[in-house]
């Protein structure tokens, strides 16, 4: 068997938390060997991120058609074409796969395709051939998660399966109203199927701040999204006409498909973490601040580290463990500072603490918070879309916390997320101008109110 060198990293798991690590510490000089079991770019690229927002953008597409009359633009909606949009999908991640594929070749990164094992802690090995490195980084990520009991198969499904349905389902119960479950039911809505949302705990999006949550809930009410919160799934069965779903409190629910979004689970087991030393918590490998599992010089990023699991946070954590293994000291990830969007329509996008945080944080009579609506910005009521924009400041201190709803809204977390983790005051950015008539603009006013200046505002 062919002698491989010691490299200076080994990378197990070629996601956003794998490559990005690799990319970074290529760039640095570092020697990385990148191993790969499926498809480099992993679950963001081919079962995630990518694909979910080309649906929904597809979606989009076909609600401008049914509501282009009330713009004057005479269209109708005629259906939709599911191989068409899959092609359509498809060719983006496509694109995107080989663009990636290049940067990795590009970065001189030893690419090993394979299913890679921990067997001591400095070495992965592949097919019985060892990857030596003086440093390892696990970024293996997740799976969906089921519930107890729940099996995945024929009419239920997980977003892996749903991604890639022949079919606009007639009528679907998802099982999860965070990001994922939210996503898909505002994609299979746009696309003319009946949906019904069942999640255990009191609101939609649970994580946002309540304030959003209920905006939400009314927005999806609106568009005739059905949802039942607070009350915990119990079973299903499925047969020749579909799937029958019972909660807790002994309600029933009929569909043609489920889509199980409940979490995504660590893909750690049978990997040899734990067998290396390596503290696990329900699959989940514990780092220290720096990432580091306290093994040897063994770090994890990205899903299989506790935290939101989110793309851009393997990226960089990625990044932060290329540089910490390059001796750069890099600053510690502020895991609040990591900006959340739910894509659906409307959107949801949020940065830093929520009130009820920021109170627990600071104090309750230390926070002061502001809400900006939507109707009193004009390119939001050229696109016909309502939300508001929700800031969280500490008393007399930084904005700590921005919240939004509304369509497009996700594209205005850039600006939030510079202003929270720049922890700038309301004072200071207030007087940067923002264009006329943007969304952008939305968040403008907001800093201008909470300034003491509102500009277009009614209170
Ligand atoms: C439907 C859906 C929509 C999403 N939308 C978004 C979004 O819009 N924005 C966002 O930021 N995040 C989104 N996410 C989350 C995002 O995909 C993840 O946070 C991200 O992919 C995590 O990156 P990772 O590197 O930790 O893991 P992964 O991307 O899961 O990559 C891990 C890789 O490791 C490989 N691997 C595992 N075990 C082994 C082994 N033993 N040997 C070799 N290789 C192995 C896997 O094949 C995989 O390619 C979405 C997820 C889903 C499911």
């Amino acid at each position: 068997m062919a002698e491989h060198p010691v490299f200076d990293i080994v990378v197990l798991g070629g996601g956003s938390g794998g490559y990005a690590t690799a990319l970074r510490a290529s760039e640095l000089g570092m020697s990385v060997a990148l191993i790969e079991a499926e498809k480099l770019g992993g679950t963001c690229l081919h079962w995630g991120c990518i694909p979910t927002k080309a649906l929904l953008h597809a979606a989009e597409l076909a609600d401008g058609a049914r509501e282009s009359e009330k713009y004057g633009v005479r269209s109708t909606f005629e259906g939709i074409d599911i191989e068409k949009v899959h092609t359509y999908k498809d060719g983006v991640v496509n694109r995107l796969y080989k663009g990636l594929q290049g940067l990795v070749k590009a970065h001189g990164v030893t690419y090993v395709e394979g299913y890679g094992k921990l067997v001591s802690a400095d070495t992965v090995e592949v097919d019985g051939q060892p990857y030596q490195g003086k440093h390892v980084v696990l970024a293996t990520g997740s799976y969906s998660r089921s519930l107890p009991g729940l099996e995945i198969g024929g009419r239920v499904m997980t977003s892996d399966q749903a991604l890639t349905l022949d079919r606009v389902p007639q009528s679907v119960i998802i099982l999860g109203g965070g990001v994922i479950g939210s996503e898909f039911a505002s994609v299979w809505k746009s696309f003319g199927a009946d949906v019904t949302i069942i999640e255990a705990l009191p609101n939609l999006v649970p994580n946002e701040d309540p304030a959003i949550s209920k905006a939400f809930e009314r927005a999806f009410r609106k568009r005739g999204i059905r949802f039942s919160t607070g009350v915990r799934f119990q079973g299903v069965t499925q047969d020749d006409d579909g799937v029958h779903v019972t909660l807790e409190d002994g309600k029933t629910f009929d569909a043609e498909v489920m889509l199980v979004a409940v979490g995504r689970g660590p893909r750690t087991e049978g990997l040899g973490y734990g067998e290396q030393g390596i503290t696990l918590d329900r699959g989940f490998v514990i780092t220290n601040e720096r990432l580091h599992t306290g093994v040897g010089n063994v770090y994890a990023v990205g899903d299989i580290v506790p935290g939101l699991q989110l793309a851009h946070r393997g990226f960089q954590q990625g990044i932060f463990v290329a540089e910490e293994i390059a001796g750069l000291k890099p600053a510690p990830i502020v895991e609040s500072g990591i900006p959340r969007v739910t894509y659906s329509e409307p959107e949801v996008a949020s940065v830093g603490l929520t009130e009820a945080k920021a109170k627990e944080t600071y104090g309750e009579d230390q926070v002061q918070t502001l809400e900006y609506n939507l109707g009193g910005n004009g390119k939001s009521q050229i696109l016909g879309t309502q939300g508001f924009v929700k800031l969280v400041r500490q008393k007399d201190g930084p904005v700590v916390g921005v919240h939004m709803i509304g369509a497009r809204v996700g594209e205005l977390i850039a600006e939030g997320q510079l202003v929270v983790n720049w922890e700038a005051y309301p004072e200071d950015v207030a007087s940067l101008v923002h264009a006329h008539p943007t969304q952008n603009e939305a968040l403008g006013e907001a800093f201008l109110a909470l300034a003491g200046k509102p500009l277009h505002a009614h209170n």
